[in-house]
């Protein structure tokens, strides 16, 4: 047992003062009791704890490359452009850069006040495409980087097949993703072995999308994994889903209703381009649509329908992806200011009258989080894991500040990161800003890049 004493805390039946969590020996909640004394033994944090949000979409080798791509080419860039920068850097990432790189992504994520991570795996070989003597190697390295950095792990290996629509081979660049479905099977019954008992791990799949998997082999590995999430990126750009309509007849998201058993294990990646009815489709399913709207918004992706689909209770989280920025404030930030520049409204997105805009982003990113990571989190409540992030009520900010109002500065006010303290299974891994290996992981993660893109 340990205890943690908050100033403040937004329980799920709102905001209370002075907080005490008890926790068991796994990091669970036993309770949250408000107005508390602070016991002499419990641990003490000054600012208002909220649940974690889970960061349910990364490529941690693109961490490499952020910011890069940013020179125009030649004639109109795309994410297709981007896509060739990001290969390329690729080429030269043995299994210790990798680790080293996810280390340090792994680090500002939790700085950043994300409390897991969905971990979209899919650099699985080696670089000249042949097996590691451990098909496992890659996923063991992201793995254990989350450790390193103390941040929870849904590791999700992907299944890439071909590289277009109809089982098109796949190209060069793609030769360090490819499986088939026996050594896809192989792949995630390692995985099982390994971690399937580990508290920190959650396992899942990730089809990479309807253009790299087709139809039977999605149904396969769909029927051979009947637990954990199963996350895809759908529609997120219109040339896949034109691609899709000319080869199927019919919209990927479409499709997928059609053809899957998509449901609350499902967690739709982008599901940027939908007709009204796919919208209403994804919302009635229960499925998590993935929303990485900096990511979108680096790409030139689109804008995810999120006034309409929230309206009709759509579930959703979010991601960093390409880790352009790694950020909960600026995912959550850029959801609603897209909606307001799209919609010419403000609060579009707070969900009815006199209620906080940031207050409706943060529950609802906070549960989708945990059912697309399948962390049992996101409330700070009796039962579930104690992964809950300190905002500095201290900070000018802040200042005169309390409850949604708090949120509603976080996520709109500055660009200074307000999150203070970090607790994971109720012990802090971020201290007034400071993650205990920070300068070692960063140091190591400038030599990796030197060497990788010197
Ligand atoms: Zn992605």
């Amino acid at each position: 047992m340990s205890n943690l004493f908050f100033t403040s805390a937004l329980l799920p039946d709102g905001w209370a003062e002075n907080v005490l969590v008890e926790t068991d020996g796994r990091g669970r909640i036993v309770s949250a009791m408000p107005d508390a004394a602070c016991p002499a033994d419990a641990e003490r944090f000054a600012g208002a704890a909220v649940a974690g949000i889970a960061n349910l979409h990364s490529h941690a080798h693109q961490r490499a490359i952020a910011g890069m791509g940013e020179s125009s080419g030649e004639g109109s860039d795309s994410f297709w452009s981007w896509r060739e920068v990001m290969y390329r850097a690729l080429d030269r990432m043995a299994p210790e850069d990798f680790e080293a790189v996810a280390a340090q992504l792994y680090v500002e994520t939790l700085k950043a006040g994300f409390t897991a991570i969905a971990e979209f795996h899919y650099l699985h070989h080696d670089r000249d495409g042949g097996a590691y003597a451990d098909p496992a190697e890659m996923s063991h390295r992201a793995i254990a980087a989350a450790r390193t950095a103390g941040l929870p792990i849904t590791l999700l290996p992907v299944l890439y097949n071909a590289s277009g629509f109809g089982g098109t081979p796949p190209t060069a660049g793609q030769r360090r993703f490819i499986h088939d479905g026996a050594g896809f099977d192989r792949l995630t019954t390692a995985l099982r072995h390994s971690y399937g008992e580990a508290d920190d791990v959650q396992l899942g799949i990730a089809p990479h999308s309807l253009r790299a998997v087709p139809d039977g082999l999605l149904t396969e590995i769909v029927a051979a994994h009947p637990q954990g999430p199963i996350h895809i990126h759908i529609a997120e750009q219109r040339r896949e889903v034109e691609d899709c309509v000319a080869y199927r007849s019919r919209r990927p998201v479409e499709h997928l209703l059609d053809t899957q058993p998509v449901d609350g294990r499902w967690c739709l990646i982008h599901a940027t381009h939908m007709t009204e009815a796919e919208v209403a489709g994804v919302a009635a399913s229960g499925a998590i649509a993935g929303l990485c709207l900096t990511t979108e918004a680096n790409l030139g992706d689109g804008f995810f329908a999120a006034d309409s689909y929230m309206a009709q209770g759509g579930r959703w989280g979010i991601g960093s992806d390409s880790h352009i920025s790694v950020s909960p404030v600026e995912e959550l930030r850029w959801l609603e200011y897209g909606a307001r520049l799209t919609s010419e409204r403000r609060t579009v997105l707070a969900g009815g009258p006199r209620r906080s805009t940031a207050r409706r982003l943060v529950e609802d990113a906070q549960a989708g989080g945990a059912q697309a990571t399948g962390f049992e989190s996101g409330r700070i409540a009796a039962g579930l894991r104690a992964d809950i992030v300190v905002l500095d009520t201290d900070h000018p900010l802040l200042a005169a500040r309390e409850g949604d109002a708090l949120l509603d500065g976080w996520i709109f006010a500055g660009n200074t990161p307000l999150v203070r303290d970090v607790v994971i299974a109720g012990r802090a891994v971020v201290r007034d800003r400071r993650h205990p290996r920070e300068d070692e992981i960063a140091d190591r993660f400038k030599k990796t890049l030197g060497r990788l893109l010197g």
